[in-house]
């Protein structure tokens, strides 16, 4: 049996699926089949009666041939999941510094929250008196997501981040409509922005206008002033993200906002980089108008880890008209939940239920265990540990705005692997091989080969040296030569490089016996 660079075994590539002998212990097979091709139709996991169906009802829809399911038992079904987990990368197994995903620790005190039953099992169609305790908990969390952000109104609805910002650009959309001024055509979007910025504001119909960036990565304040000027009237809003996808704080923000609410427009913040100053900036001081929150990422639950994510929106004093329904109202001890409301300017419904219960319980728990101190602590910690890896990997990799300390991430180009045959994608790959998730790659795009780099603050320094050390292990072996070892990277994985294209552009969704 060999052994990968970290000790632990491994088996050979080559080892095609369809040998794997299921019966045996395949915990540390490389290739999982799946349910259909290890189950077979002839045999089932439990005990079914005969049923016998008077054919009337089926009114001649009868099923003919059989169902193709798979036949398991339930430790067969069981053993089947539990090996692909251990396919799995995950923040519970190492550091996983992938950039502006904020991939924490997930404490499992919260995990213990949202389990209780009076939140984890209840249905968004039950009797309103009956969720009171759901719905205290709900209005807690918006509380203290107005206190935290300095803001007139928060709606919780939101699924996601880009669900997020959909949401606070439709009450933009809204207020300017209901000024007489739905004619604002043009959203000005930074070079840096995260991809589903442009695509919400194209989603609504906007124009996307692109702002450049200083050579320093932060935007260009006359570059926005030239943009307002030559569209006058025109520019409905601004789509910003601070702290920005290159890791630092924007300086001219409140210059940027004054500008914006000069020309009459609004200031839509990308909050999901909020784990860099929670508890130190509120962003309404800056002048923002709506910014969304991601619970994931920055009040527990890493990014895509853990089930769903929440992206409720702050809105400022102009925009609260606008926001959605449903929202909950406090009359003395009774909660209720407001769906519908006549005479009101409120853009509509957003989704069919109120939030992801399970994304509140979790963040307020978040809040609460970490109070006011704590959740301060968590951004400074983020902050140090971030800059912690710019000292010491900015010896050998290149850091284009490196000048200056960053926030909670930190950015590197590819700069350092000139002439090595080496890029970013092969960095990364070699990464796999020694046992990490790699960074956010090739994003922003504002520099060549961008590598990402965001340890959050549940990083020890233990690890953070230990991720360090191997970092610059590979950066040297790149630099010497030894570029095989990334372009043929990774060798210990399951599978190596897949062709990630094919596999969008032509996914196979359906399974068929024999293909
Ligand atoms: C993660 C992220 C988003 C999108 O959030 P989702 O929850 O993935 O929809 C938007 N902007 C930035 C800067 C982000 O990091």
């Amino acid at each position: 049996m060999s052994m990968n660079s970290t000790g632990r075994p491994t088996r050979a590539n080559d080892a095609p699926s369809n040998e794997v002998d299921n019966l045996k212990n395949a915990a540390l097979l490389p290739n999982e089949p799946l349910l259909f091709e290890i189950g077979d139709i002839d045999h089932c996991g439990v005990d079914l009666p005969d049923v016998k169906i008077d054919s009337e009802y089926l009114s001649g829809f009868e099923r003919e041939g059989s169902l193709d399911l798979p036949g398991l038992s339930e430790p067969e079904c069981l053993r089947h999941y539990v090996r692909l987990s251990r396919l799995n990368m995950s923040i519970d197994a190492g550091i996983y510094p992938l950039g502006s995903c904020t991939m924490k620790h997930n404490p499992r005190l919260n995990e213990k929250m949202a389990r209780l039953s009076g939140f984890a099992d209840i249905h968004p169609l039950q009797p309103v008196s009956s969720v009171q305790g759901a719905l205290e908990m709900i209005e807690e969390l918006a509380f203290w997501l107005m206190e935290l952000t300095n803001t007139d109104a928060v709606s919780m609805s939101p699924k996601a981040g880009a669900h997020g910002e959909l949401c606070g650009m439709m009450a933009i959309k809204a207020a300017l409509e209901a000024k007489g001024q739905g004619y604002r055509s043009i959203v000005l979007v930074p070079e840096s922005a995260h991809g589903t910025n442009p695509a919400t504001a194209a989603f609504l119909g906007y124009k996307v206008r692109s702002i450049p960036a200083n050579d320093d990565g932060t935007v260009d304040v006359s570059a926005v002033i030239d943009a307002l000027e030559e569209n006058a009237e025109n520019v409905a809003a601004i789509m910003l993200t601070n702290p920005n996808t290159c890791g630092l704080f924007e300086p001219d923000v409140i210059k940027i906002a004054d500008a914006i609410h000069q020309a009459g427009a609004y200031f839509y913040c990308d909050g999901a980089n909020f784990n860099a100053i929670m508890g130190l900036v509120c962003p309404g001081d800056l002048g923002i108008d709506a910014m969304h929150i991601n619970l994931h990422k920055t009040f527990s639950t890493p990014h895509g880890g853990g089930g769903p994510g929440a992206g409720p929106v702050v809105l400022s004093e102009a925009l609260a008209p606008f926001a959605p329904v449903p929202f909950i109202k406090k009359d003395g001890a009774d909660l209720s939940l407001i769906e519908h409301v006549d005479d009101s300017q409120s853009f509509g419904r957003l989704t069919a239920f109120h939030g992801q219960i399970g994304m509140f319980t979790r963040s307020l728990s978040f809040m609460l265990s970490h109070g006011k101190d704590g959740i301060t602590q968590a951004a400074y910690d983020a902050v140090l540990n971030a800059n912690y890896i710019k000292a010491r990997l900015e010896k050998v990799f290149t850091a284009p705005f490196g000048n200056q300390p960053c926030m909670h991430e930190i950015l590197f180009d590819e700069t350092f692997l000139d002439g090595t045959g080496v890029s970013t994608l092969d960095f990364a790959k070699a990464m796999i091989d020694e046992g990490f998730h790699p960074m956010t790659m090739y994003f922003p795009l504002v520099v060549k080969g961008a590598m990402l780099i965001e340890p959050t603050e549940s990083e020890s320094k233990k690890s953070l040296d230990y991720f360090c050390d191997k970092m610059l292990e590979l950066a040297n072996d790149a630099i010497a030569g030894n570029a095989e070892r990334f372009t043929q990277a990774p060798k210990y994985a399951p599978l190596s490089r897949l062709d990630e294209t094919l596999a969008a552009r032509q996914p196979k969704l359906k399974w068929i016996k024999g293909d």
